[in-house]
């Protein structure tokens, strides 16, 4: 039985005041089990301060992005030695929204999901069609590229690791979600890719979220489904209670 793994992305949002007050609700109540791993993306800033308050509890602080380089001439950016040295253990990769603002194509996805790897960060990867593509039925088609680009040249040791997330583009921040079954359908067809590139036991292991509009009202069914193990949730998971709900879910 694979674990259930609930994110909040954060993406740019919160003062300090903000992260402090939800990271002190969230340790408090947050549920006691190994069948749920709950992790929070924050912004930079935020991570030193969310690894101290989330000591002695099994709450995971994760980056958004990340550098692939380790240090160097690169203005604005962040490396993964600076994510490890302060405690942080995963890192979201390829978000759409990374894609489409800041030009991150499937070979710097690839090149950071190894340098994540290279410094013992987890990476999750975000892959998804965009409306066009669904309409024009290459879902599956345009998610086994981003997946097999992604995981390129890996150890199968290190693909077991991957926590993949399938978040259609269209149904991110626009309230539409996938239908269970749909979101169903493509988690399975991601881990068949996986099996292709590695083996059935290695795709059997790996963790596949669902993300886009994901809420307290939808995320039962969506975890019923047989292939999706989590999710990465964005607007529902900036408020504490929120969150807890999503992971007591799991
Ligand atoms: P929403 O949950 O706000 O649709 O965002 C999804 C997302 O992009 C998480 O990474």
């Amino acid at each position: 039985m694979r674990r259930k793994v609930i994110a909040g992305n954060w993406k740019m949002n919160k003062t300090i005041a903000e992260a402090h007050a939800f990271i002190e609700q969230v340790k408090e109540r947050l549920p006691k089990s190994d069948q749920v791993e709950a992790i929070v993306c924050a912004p930079f800033i935020h991570l030193p301060l969310l690894v101290e308050k989330a000591k002695g509890t099994n709450l995971k602080i994760a980056a958004q992005n990340m550098h692939e380089q380790e240090s160097g001439a690169f203005t604005g950016e962040v490396s993964p030695t600076m994510l490890k040295d302060i405690g942080v253990t995963h890192v979201i990769i390829g978000h759409s929204e990374r894609r489409e603002y800041f030009a991150e194509t499937d070979e710097t996805v690839n090149k950071k999901v190894h340098a994540a790897f290279k410094h013992g960060l987890t990476p999750i990867v975000c892959v998804g069609e965009t409306l066009e593509q669904r309409e024009a039925n290459e879902t599956k088609e345009q998610v086994a590229s981003q997946v097999k680009k992604a995981i390129a040249r890996l150890t199968d040791e290190q693909v077991r690791e991957v926590i993949i997330a399938y978040e259609p583009i269209w149904a991110i921040g626009t309230g539409k979600t996938a239908s269970s079954a749909d979101a169903n359908e493509v988690c399975q067809h991601i881990r068949e890719t996986i099996e292709k590139e590695t083996s059935a036991n290695i795709a059997n292991k790996v963790i596949i979220q669902y993300g886009g509009s994901v809420k307290p009202t939808n995320i039962d069914e969506l975890l019923a489904q047989s292939d999706i193990d989590g999710a990465l949730v964005g607007g529902a998971s900036l408020e504490a209670g929120s969150f807890l709900q999503l992971v007591e879910a799991g």
